[in-house]
C-alpha cells in the first residue's frame, strides 16, 4: 500500500445543444463555413446588447437538478476580463459568486464499488471563438506561423460543473467523467460529442499522507481529450508528485499540459488567481430568477437517472451489476435493451446478446445503440429462434452475421440458407443410431457404466449434423437409444 494518496477533482464544461446562441440568435452549428453564424452581439459590436437564452438556462437547470444541486432563486452574470483573439469583447459572460446551482451530489460506479463525489457548483457562460493555428505541426500554437479565428462557436451556451476534489483514483475519474457524460447526453441538453469538443473538462490533482485530512498542493491538468488520456495524465502526474514530496520538496500550483504522444505532462505557466479576470457584475443583464414553480416542473420532467435505472434493472431484469452497468449506464443502449425485454425475450438471453454480438457490430460498423439495420425487432425475432430450439448458440450467430450482412430478416435467412436447427425426432433417431453404430466400443463402455461417454456421443452427433442439431434432444435421445 502507497504511503500517499491522491485527491483528485474535475471542472467539466458541456456545450448546450440548443438552436441558438447564449445571449443572441445566431443558430448554434457543426461544420458550416467559418464566420457564417455571427452578429453584431457575439462579435461585440459596440452598443449590441446581450438577451439569454430561455432554452439554455431550463437546459442548465436539467442539468443542475439531475446533479442534485439547488438552484439558486437568484444568481447574476459577470464578466470574466481577459484578453485573448477568440473572445472579442475581451471578456466572457459567465458566473462568479452568485452561480445559477450549489451543492449537488453525484454517485458514480467503480466496478461494484459506488462513489460519490460533492457538485461545488453548475454555472453558465458562454464559449469563446475557436482558434485554427496553422502553418505549424498538430494543430497546437507553438510552431504555428499564424492563427485564424472562427466566430460560429463563440457565444455558444456553456455549463460548467465544478466537482469538488472528492475523487479517489485516476481510474475513478476516468469513470466518473464517462458516467457524467452518460447523464448529461440522457438530459437530451447535448450530444456531448468528444471529437467536437462538446464536452471538455479540466483535473487537478494533489496528493497527501494516506489518511490525512489536509489537502496537499495542487496542479491543473490540460489537454486531454479522450478518457484515456484523461487517466493516463494523472497517472503521469501522481508519481512525480510523491517523488517530489519524498525527496523533502514542494509542489508548485501549476498548470500541465498533457502530451498524448508522450504520456506525459509539461508545465504551462504558473495558476491565475481569480482576481486576475476583475470580475464584474455585467450591467447588461439583469440577475437571472428561476422561481420554485418553473423548477419543479424542470425537476418533474427529469428522465431517470442512469444510476437509478442501473438499479432498476438489476432489481427487475434480475442482471448482475455488471451487465446491468453496461446496458443501463448509457440511454440509447439502455432503451435498446428495454425493447428487445419488451418483446417479450428473456432477460439473461437478451442481455447476453445485447453485450455481446450486438455490441461487437455496432463498434466494428460505429454505431450507436439503436441505430442500423438490426433494430431491437429484428434482433428479437431472431432470440425467439434460439429461444425455440429452433436455432442453436452458433447458429444464430451465423444468422445475426447474415443480417448484418444482408440486411435482412432472421426467418428469412435461416430458410434461405438451412440454418435452421434441427429438432426433428425422427431424422435424429437415424444419426445417433448411425454413431451408435460406428463406436461400438464405446457403447460397449457406456452400458459397463462409464456414463460420461453420453458427451461424447452427444459431441459426435453434433458433428455429423454440422452443428444443426438441437443439442438437448440429441442427448435425450443418445441415452434413450444406449438404455434400449
Ligand atoms: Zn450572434
Amino acid at each position: 500500500m502507497s504511503a500517499w494518496e491522491p485527491v483528485i477533482g474535475l471542472e467539466v464544461h458541456v456545450e448546450l445543444d440548443t438552436q441558438t446562441k447564449m445571449f443572441c440568435g445566431c443558430a448554434v452549428t457543426k461544420g458550416d463555413p467559418p464566420n457564417t453564424h455571427t452578429c453584431p452581439v457575439c462579435l461585440a459590436h459596440p452598443g449590441a446588447l446581450p438577451v439569454v437564452n430561455e432554452r439554455a438556462v431550463e437546459y442548465a437547470v436539467r442539468i443542475a437538478l439531475a446533479l442534485g444541486c439547488t438552484v439558486r432563486p437568484r444568481s447574476v452574470f459577470h464578466r470574466k476580463n481577459y484578453f485573448y483573439p477568440d473572445l472579442p469583447k475581451a471578456y466572457q459572460i459567465s458566473q462568479y459568486d452568485e452561480p445559477l446551482a450549489v451543492a449537488g451530489l453525484f454517485e458514480y460506479w467503480v466496478g461494484e464499488q459506488k462513489l460519490s463525489c460533492r457538485i461545488n457548483r453548475v454555472h453558465m457562460e458562454e464559449d469563446a471563438a475557436k482558434l485554427i493555428h496553422a502553418g505549424g505541426d498538430a494543430g497546437r500554437i507553438a510552431g504555428s506561423e499564424y492563427s485564424m479565428v472562427d466566430f460560429n462557436r463563440g457565444g455558444t451556451p456553456l455549463i460548467e460543473i465544478v466537482g469538488e476534489p472528492d475523487i479517489p483514483s485516476p481510474e475513478a475519474a476516468r469513470e466518473f467523467l464517462q458516467q457524467l457524460r452518460n447523464l448529461v447526453i440522457g438530459l437530451g441538453v447535448s450530444a456531448c460529442n468528444m471529437e467536437e469538443g462538446q464536452i471538455r473538462w479540466d483535473a487537478n490533482i494533489s496528493v497527501r499522507p494516506a489518511g490525512a485530512e489536509r489537502l496537499g498542493t495542487r496542479t491543473e491538468l490540460k489537454n486531454m481529450n479522450s478518457f484515456r488520456f484523461l487517466q493516463q495524465a494523472l497517472e503521469s502526474e501522481l508519481p512525480r508528485q510523491i517523488a517530489v514530496l519524498e525527496a523533502g520538496g514542494a509542489i508548485g500550483q501549476v498548470t500541465l499540459h498533457f502530451d498524448p504522444e508522450s504520456g506525459t505532462t509539461t508545465p504551462l505557466r504558473s495558476k491565475e488567481e481569480a482576481h486576475d479576470y476583475r470580475y464584474f457584475p455585467e450591467p447588461d443583464l439583469v440577475p437571472l430568477t428561476a422561481g420554485e414553480a418553473w423548477v419543479d416542473e424542470v425537476r418533474r420532467a427529469l428522465p431517470e437517472p442512469p444510476a437509478a435505472r442501473v438499479e432498476r434493472f438489476m432489481a427487475q431484469y434480475g442482471l448482475s451489476r455488471y451487465d446491468a452497468v453496461v446496458l443501463g449506464g448509457g440511454s440509447a443502449m439502455a432503451r435498446f435493451y428495454e425493447e428487445l425485454a419488451a418483446e417479450g425475450i428473456d432477460a439473461k438471453l437478451a442481455a447476453n446478446w445485447a453485450m455481446g454480438e450486438y455490441s461487437a457490430h455496432l463498434n466494428a460498423a460505429g454505431l450507436e445503440p439503436g441505430h442500423g439495420h438490426v433494430t431491437a425487432q429484428r434482433l428479437a425475432a431472431l432470440l425467439r429462434l434460439v429461444a425455440g430450439g429452433e436455432l442453436s448458440g452458433t447458429g444464430a450467430k451465423q444468422v445475426f452475421a447474415l443480417m448484418v450482412e444482408e440486411r435482412g430478416e432472421a426467418l428469412d435467412i435461416v430458410s434461405r440458407h438451412d440454418l435452421g436447427q434441427v429438432s426433428d425426432s425422427a431424422e435424429l433417431e437415424t444419426v445417433v443410431a448411425a454413431v451408435l453404430a460406428e463406436h461400438p466400443a464405446q457403447v460397449e463402455q457406456f452400458r459397463a457404466g462409464k456414463d460420461q461417454l453420453a458427451g461424447f456421443f452427444v459431441g459426435q452427433v453434433m458433428k455429423a449434423t454440422q452443428g444443426k442439431a438441437n443439442p438437448q434432444l440429441v442427448g435425450e435421445l443418445v441415452r434413450a437409444a444406449l438404455s434400449g
